[in-house]
């Protein structure tokens, strides 16, 4: 009996060490699985110094099979180039490259853009870890879907071959050039011709100005892609970039992912990271989009892998295409631009989706100087010409506690329309900012008393001395003071002076601005 126990045991522990350790089958398979073996047969493969780059698949534990998505060849090729503002490199200015016409119609240097190669290279300024990474053999196709209006020529082009040159074709479905009725002569047939190269580029045109959320939409519904990422007209995509984003789609259909965005130079056109790179998306009491650190409770073990943000940073993401319209898509009545990154991250987390940012997915956007378009009525964005001097409120000198000053209307499309100076947001909060909104300069229309001159101060948003209504008689009101907005048209001074409807030196004309925003904003002065 105990022979026969002992013998037992002997047995049990034996069958236990093979279960573990026995090739193929044993659970010891499972954890060599994971780190990697080779399904395919060890070939005679060249190796590459940057990762694997054997193009075999790898099994995961998950069943799933892993691929190196590098393209190797095209990786050497680009390292080989040579010339000014390749390898992102700040192409070297000279003053007259600075001039101010070379910005005016795109709000970034189109003179640099149109000397630097269209299929130019750029750094690899990814994390290390990137070069060895993985992702699934069986990835969603994707629509790539570009709205632009009026875009610089070689700008839209170079978008279009860095995605061309630096994405596996087998994923792309299709790239849709969504143009929001745009006026510039190189867009039209110029393009469509230029773009017969390539198959899956297709253009569809908007039927009026639209803004950069319906274009976005028209697009998003012709697309027949698996998954739709957006992309904006002046981007540059950097290696292997998108099979990261599709990567975490296929592993959860109810995510949207976005690259890390990298700045190209508006002046230079160097390439780099943004300041402190990998950050959450985030805003603050105003509604103004922010990049905070991610919180050391938060920091992954591998910097490189993709990590949660609260809100995206808008323009630039990937999402499955059915989740997408489950989702509602956006909201049709956003108007040209902001506020949409917003709209999507908050149904995101409020349908159980998540929000990722993906290191490993690089993509360099130009950052505009300012605002090249215009920007049509539909929104809050106002002149403001006062009826005796005939002359507009200017806030040139726009700092805390500067003094607003009159000056002559500057006319649309000039340099100082484009920096808004004489463009005034008119918010919700019933208080009158420089700029147009969400790019407004945080400074507000400010009045300490019924004589004082009006200055911009620091918005509170807390109304009091901010708060104005714009009355019937085109006088501006200030509740505080009890007071009106003057101006001494000589002196070009603005400043705070008892009402008197009939003085011509106290009405302004609100030009350019939308009516249901005017009287929304003149809610209490009406009424
Ligand atoms: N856009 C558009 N219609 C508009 C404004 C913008 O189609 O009325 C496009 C624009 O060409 C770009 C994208 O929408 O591809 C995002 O706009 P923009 O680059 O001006 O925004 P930013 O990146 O400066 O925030
Ligand atoms: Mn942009």
């Amino acid at each position: 009996m105990k022979r026969k126990q002992k013998r037992f045991l002997q047995m049990t522990l034996l069958f236990t060490v093979a279960l573990i350790f026995l090739p193929n089958v044993g659970l010891w398979s499972l954890y060599k699985d994971k780190h990697l073996v080779k399904s395919a047969e060890p070939g005679e493969q060249q190796t590459f110094p940057l990762g694997l780059g054997d193009g075999q698949f790898y099994s995961w534990t998950d069943g799933l099979r892993r691929k190196d998505w590098h393209d190797y060849e095209s990786i050497q090729k680009e390292a080989m180039r040579s010339g000014k503002g390749e390898h992102g490199k700040p192409y070297p200015l000279t003053e007259e490259d600075h001039d101010d016409s070379a910005y005016r119609e795109n709000g970034f240097n189109i003179f640099v853009s149109n000397n630097i190669a269209l299929e130019r290279s750029l750094p690899d300024i990814r994390h290390a870890n990137c070069k060895h990474k993985m992702y699934l053999e069986r990835l969603p196709n994707t629509s790539i879907i570009i709205p632009f209006h009026n875009e610089g020529w070689t700008s839209l082009l170079r978008t279009i071959h860095s995605i061309i040159n630096r994405t596996p074709g087998s994923l792309i479905a299709e790239i849709i050039l969504v143009d929001d009725f745009s006026e510039r002569e190189h867009l039209k047939d110029k393009l469509e011709e230029y773009m017969a190269r390539f198959s899956k580029v297709r253009i569809v045109r908007t039927k009026k100005r639209e803004g950069l959320i319906r274009t976005r939409l028209l697009g998003a519904s012709m697309a027949r892609g698996e998954v739709l990422t957006f992309l904006d007209s002046h981007c540059e995509v950097n290696v292997n970039w998108l099979p990261p984003l599709l990567n975490q789609i296929a592993l959860n259909h109810k995510t949207i992912v976005c690259p890390m965005i990298d700045v190209i130079d508006h002046n230079h056109f160097g390439y780099e990271a943004q300041a402190g790179d990998a950050m959450r998306g985030a805003f603050d009491w105003e509604m103004y989009y922010k990049r905070i650190p991610i919180p050391p409770e938060l920091q992954r073990a591998d910097p490189s892998d993709p990590f949660e943000s609260p809100v995206m940073a808008g323009g630039l993401f990937a999402v499955n295409r059915k989740w997408f319209w489950e989702l509602g898509g956006y909201d049709p009545g956003l108007e040209i631009w902001g506020g949409e990154q917003y709209e999507i991250s908050f149904k995101v987390w409020m349908c159980g989706g998540e929000m990722f940012d993906v290191p490993c997915s690089r993509v360099g956007h130009i950052y505009r100087k300012y605002v090249p378009y215009k920007v049509p009525s539909g929104t809050s964005l106002a002149r403001i010409r006062n009826v005796a001097a005939n002359l507009c409120v200017d806030s040139k000198h726009g700092a805390t506690g500067t003094e607003l000053r009159l000056d002559i209307c500057v006319k649309d499309g000039s340099e100082r329309t484009w920096s808004h100076e004489q463009l005034f947001t008119f918010g919700w909060r019933e208080d009158i900012r420089p700029g147009e909104p969400l790019h407004t300069r945080k400074f507000c229309f400010d009045a300490i008393s019924h004589n004082s001159p009006v200055t911009l101060y620091d918005c509170h948003g807390m109304k009091g001395n901010q708060l104005w209504g714009y009355r019937k008689d085109r006088t501006l009101f200030h509740p505080v003071s009890n007071s009106c907005m003057d101006c001494n048209p000589a002196e070009k001074k603005i400043f705070m002076a008892r009402c008197d409807p009939l003085s011509e030196t106290q009405q302004w004309i609100f030009e350019h601005i939308n009516m249901t925003v005017l009287e929304k904003f003149n809610q209490h002065a009406n009424s």
